[in-house]
């Protein structure tokens, strides 16, 4: 059986948004096939589990006010286009659990500032975008994983080979998008959970620059490189949720202070000096040697090289770069992402928020079985590798040492980009792993992080995009990184490529 999409429904948002415009279809229609095929996946024995909560009623009744208001003429630019959230964002009227047993049966009052811009709108501000929300992705636990083996309630496979990971932490939204459940979804990326489940299942996905999207109502994990993106069958349907969830949002004090984007209007606008067969004609992409080490899988080192071949054919050049601290942003990311997790956590207490234990002796034991049974075992590691790190006593050997280096990272970055235009690289050093093969070696899978870690810590805008298949026939990413607010020419650059290539348009049997 295929992980298709019901047989004639248009792949990814613009299509369906464009079939929708020109009324070929309705947002009921579409909202209901797509409700179908995912019910149906969920009644497989190797199921992909890519949603943790599916809202039948609600979408259906979003997809009839979307086509009534389509019919009226008023609808906002995605009016009707089903999607689904990372259960990250909270959500009114829908399970907000963040993938962790200590949310189960959370009930948000609110929806996150990013849910609202994609959906309905803010209460008492501008209109939202108008897509159908389907229901909540499936996570790693707190956004805590590679692999989204690290869910509370149960792993997501891969669509392009069962018997492998999704990737992480955003691996419901990739494997929605890739097995055509869902048009495109939202996801969070602190250390690279947008970009590698992105490359590991096919599809294109961006984290932006910190601050483009508002922080409030996600479930923070490491406030300071935490940011919310788009995952999407193409760069154009990536810039078109980027644009209706971007944006300053008062009630998050890191967003930044920008006027609204068009990203669609930059992905499409074409380069001084360049032409229909040669858009790329000027821009100088960056490699550095440090992202084509001599252990980089042979098959994903190819995928990339053949990608950047395009690249070059529509008329980039590449030139090389270095980014020396590439491998210290490793033990960088590993104590500043545990310390903030650490203090960000400390309000799950049972007092505020989701679990309780059912029995305790007094404050401190309730507390402590609170926590004991809320947490899993990852969240439970980085909370004491976090508060190690924030000690007394340890804080200016680690933490402070940590932010120091921090800033040296992004100073290579800096460096680099008075090169270069882009930079670019692998998304990941091998393609997706078995499920349960990294499960007892937590240090195996923060090293597979080295590729997207540094931009994180920079804060720097990352994409990935699909650069054909390894081993196996499993999809390669190529990760291009810009520069602050160079959203436009990332996109730019990938629609460019996915006009010349098809490797985007493959999809799982
Ligand atoms: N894999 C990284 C981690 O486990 C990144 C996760 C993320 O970006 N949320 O922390």
């Amino acid at each position: 059986m295929s992980a298709a999409p019901p047989a004639g429904l248009p792949r990814g948002v613009a299509a369906l948004a464009r079939a929708l415009d020109e009324r070929a279809l309705s947002s009921r229609e579409a909202t209901a096939a797509l409700l179908a095929a995912i019910e149906a996946e969920q009644r497989r024995p190797d199921g992909l589990g890519a949603f943790l909560a599916v809202d039948a009623e609600g979408a259906l009744a979003a997809a009839d006010a979307a086509d009534a208001a389509r019919a009226r003429g008023d609808s906002g630019p995605l009016a009707g286009v089903p999607i689904a959230h990372k259960d990250i964002f909270v959500t009114r009227g829908q399970p907000s659990t963040a993938g962790s047993r200590m949310l189960a049966g959370y009930r948000s009052p609110f929806d996150a500032t990013v849910v609202a811009r994609l959906g309905a709108g803010e209460p008492g501000g501008a209109p939202g975008a108008g897509t159908v929300c389907l229901g909540k992705l499936n996570c790693d636990e707190f956004a805590m994983g590679s692999a989204n083996e690290n869910s509370a309630f149960f792993p997501t496979r891969n669509p392009w080979d069962r018997s492998r990971v999704p990737g992480g932490s955003s691996g419901g939204s990739a494997a929605g998008v890739a097995a055509g459940l869902v048009a495109g979804a939202t996801g969070t990326d602190t250390g690279g959970s947008i970009r590698q489940p992105a490359a590991f299942c096919g599809i294109t996905g961006i984290k932006p620059t910190y601050g483009v999207c508002s922080r409030h109502g996600m479930i923070a994990f490491a406030s300071s490189l935490d940011q919310a993106g788009p995952l999407g069958t193409s760069a154009e349907d990536c810039a078109l949720l980027l644009s209706a969830m971007s944006g300053h949002d008062p009630r998050d004090a890191t967003s930044a202070a920008r006027p609204p984007q068009d990203y669609a209007a930059a992905m499409r606008a074409p380069r001084p000096g360049a032409s229909a067969a040669r858009p790329l004609q000027g821009v100088r992409i960056g490699l550095p040697a440090e992202f084509f080490p001599p252990g980089l899988a042979p098959d994903v080192a190819a995928a990339v090289r053949a990608a950047l071949t395009e690249l070059e054919k529509l008329g980039a050049t590449l030139l090389d770069v270095s980014l020396p601290r590439t491998e210290l942003s490793i033990p960088v990311y590993y104590i500043i992402a545990p310390a903030e997790a650490s203090s960000n956590l400390s309000r799950f207490d049972g007092v505020r928020y989701g679990h309780r234990a059912a029995r305790y002796a007094d404050l401190a034991d309730m507390y402590r079985k609170t926590r004991s049974e809320g947490f899993g075992a990852e969240v439970k590691r980085r909370i004491m590798i976090g508060t190690y790190v924030l000690s007394h006593g340890y804080y200016d050997a680690y933490y402070l040492q940590a932010q120091k280096l921090r800033r040296m990272i992004a100073d290579d970055f800096r460096a680099a980009f008075g090169r270069c235009d882009l930079i670019a690289g692998p998304v990941a050093p091998t393609v997706a792993w078995k499920l349960g093969a990294g499960a007892d070696d937590p240090v195996q899978a923060y090293l597979a992080d080295i590729f997207t870690l540094p931009a994180s810590l920079a804060g720097l805008p990352g994409m990935s995009v699909p650069a054909g298949f390894g081993e196996g026939g499993l999809p390669v990413g190529l990760q291009l990184i810009g520069d602050y607010f160079a959203e436009g020419a990332l996109l730019h650059a990938a629609h460019a490529l996915q006009q010349a290539t098809d490797w985007h348009a493959r999809r799982p049997q």
